[in-house]
């Protein structure tokens, strides 16, 4: 498959796809952000020095009914001006510490509206707890907002 094929079937606005694996029940792209610098927090420079990576699976939405894992290079930078060391880099598509993309915990919502968790959980591989847990993330704002507008 051609790269440019390979990011627009992923579909994510900050992550780029190098690679992809199709297996009979899943697709597994090897993938990376697609910025290779970050604002220092500490003295607001740019910098482009990797610190040190480690790769992490995170999960998205299925594709024609197969189970997306992306395999994701994070990098951690470190600032050549003020010497501060292992800065993280911060997605559009993904929430801190998360290990599903954002777009995938609102699929995973939706799909509990017709379906039991258990039946969404083992349709998508996930534990109950996943995805009770998505369901939360998604709809608790939701509910916050609509009690704010009342009060
Ligand atoms: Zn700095």
């Amino acid at each position: 498959m051609q790269d440019n094929n390979i990011i627009k079937f992923l579909d994510l606005s900050d992550i780029i796809a190098t690679e992809i694996i199709s297996t009979e029940d899943r697709y597994i792209f090897i993938a990376e952000a697609k910025k290779n610098h970050i604002v220092c927090p500490r003295c607001g420079n740019i910098t482009n020095k990797i610190y040190d990576t480690k790769w992490q699976n995170i999960r998205n939405i299925p594709i024609r009914g197969k189970l997306v894992i992306i395999i994701l290079l994070k990098k951690r930078y470190r600032c050549p001006y003020c010497h501060k060391r292992g800065i993280p880099e911060k997605y559009e598509s993904i929430d801190k510490y998360a290990r599903k993309t954002k777009c995938f915990d609102k699929y995973l919502a939706k799909e509990t509206v017709s379906k039991n968790y258990s039946k969404v959980a083992r349709e998508n591989g996930l534990s109950y707890t996943a995805v009770n847990n998505a369901v939360k993330k998604v709809i608790d704002p939701l509910i916050e907002q609509q009690l704010s507008k009342l009060s």
